[in-house]
C-alpha cells in the first residue's frame, strides 16, 4: 500500500472531543475528508450537531454529535459505547477539549484551579482510558491527544500556571499511556500546538491586546491556522503513523526554538 493510501481513514471511526469548534472542528473536517465515520463530541450539543451535520453533507460520511462533559467519567464510559454501538469499533480518539484562565498564581482560586485541571488533564485521562480500553479489546487503535506549547514553556506576559501544569501532564501522560499499551496495539501520542486563532483566543477580549506581543515573539510573525494541524492528525491517526507512538508533535512555528 502506498503513502498516500496510507493516510486514507476510510471507514475508520474516530470521536473528536470539543469538536464543535475550533481545533477540533478543524481536525474533525480533515478526518471526515480523509473518509472516516466520526462522533463530534461537546458540552454545547447545538453546535456540535452543525458541525456534524455539515461535514456528513461535505463528505459523505457518517456523524453523530454526543453531548459529553469530558471531566464526567459516566457521560465518558456512555459516550465511548454510543460510538461502538453506533459503528461497532473505535479506531481513533482525539482527546482535544480544553480551556485557559488566565490568573495569577497568588490570586487563582481553588475552584479556578480545579476546573482548567479537570478539564485539560483529568478529562483527556478520561476520555483516552475509556477509548483505551476499548482500543485494547480490538488489539488496535490510536489516540491523540491535545498538549500544547504551554507544556514545554511558560506563556508571557499572561499568567496562565493552572494552564501549563495542565499541558505538561498531557504530555507525560501520553508517554505514560503509550508505553504501556505498545505491545497491546494501542499507540498514543500528543500534539503541542503554539498559538492557533481559534475562539479560546479570539473570544476573550483579555487576550486581543496580546495577539500583537505574541507575533512580535514568535519567528513567523504570527498565529497559526487550525487547518495547519490536520496534516499532522490524520496522520497520526492512521496506519501511516503504526512505528509512531509516545510521541509529542509540537507545531508551533519554531516559537519554542528559543
Ligand atoms: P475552543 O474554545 O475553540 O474549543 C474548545 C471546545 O471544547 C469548545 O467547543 C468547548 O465548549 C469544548 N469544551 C470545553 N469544556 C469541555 C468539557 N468539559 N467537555 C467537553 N467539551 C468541552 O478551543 P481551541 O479549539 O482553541 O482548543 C482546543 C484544544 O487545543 C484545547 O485543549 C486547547 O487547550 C488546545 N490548544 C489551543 C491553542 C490555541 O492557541 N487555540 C494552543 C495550544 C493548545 P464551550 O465553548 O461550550 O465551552
Amino acid at each position: 500500500m502506498g503513502i498516500i493510501e496510507k493516510m486514507r481513514l476510510d471507514g475508520r471511526s474516530i470521536f473528536v472531543t470539543g469538536g464543535a469548534r475550533g481545533i477540533g472542528k478543524s481536525v474533525a473536517t480533515a478526518f471526515a475528508e480523509a473518509g472516516a465515520d466520526l462522533a463530534i463530541v461537546d458540552v454545547d450539543i447545538e453546535e456540535a450537531k452543525k458541525t456534524a451535520a455539515e461535514l456528513a453533507e461535505k463528505n459523505n460520511v457518517k456523524t453523530i454529535a454526543i453531548k459529553t462533559d469530558v471531566t464526567d467519567p459516566v457521560q465518558v464510559d456512555a459516550m465511548v459505547k454510543e460510538v461502538v454501538d453506533t459503528y461497532g469499533k473505535l479506531d481513533a480518539a482525539f482527546c482535544n477539549a480544553g480551556i485557559c484562565i488566565n490568573v495569577s498564581a497568588e490570586e487563582m482560586t481553588f475552584e479556578q484551579w480545579k476546573k482548567v485541571i479537570d478539564i485539560n488533564l483529568t478529562g483527556v485521562f478520561l476520555t483516552a482510558q475509556a477509548a483505551g480500553k476499548q482500543m485494547l479489546k480490538q488489539g488496535k487503535g490510536s489516540i491523540i491527544n491535545t498538549a500544547s506549547m504551554s507544556g514545554h514553556i511558560v506563556n508571557v506576559p499572561q499568567p496562565q500556571c493552572a494552564y501549563n501544569a495542565s499541558k505538561a501532564g498531557v504530555i507525560q501522560l501520553t508517554k505514560s499511556m503509550a508505553v504501556e499499551w505498545a505491545k497491546k496495539g494501542v499507540r498514543v501520542n500528543c500534539i503541542s500546538p503554539g498559538y492557533i486563532g481559534t475562539d479560546l483566543i479570539n473570544s476573550d477580549e483579555n487576550l486581543k491586546p496580546l495577539i500583537e506581543k505574541w507575533n512580535a515573539m514568535a519567528p513567523m510573525g504570527r498565529l497559526g491556522k487550525p487547518e495547519e494541524l490536520q496534516a499532522v492528525c490524520v496522520y497520526l491517526a492512521g496506519d501511516a503513523s503504526s512505528f509512531t507512538t509516545g510521541s509529542d508533535f509540537v507545531v508551533d512555528g519554531a516559537f519554542t526554538c528559543f
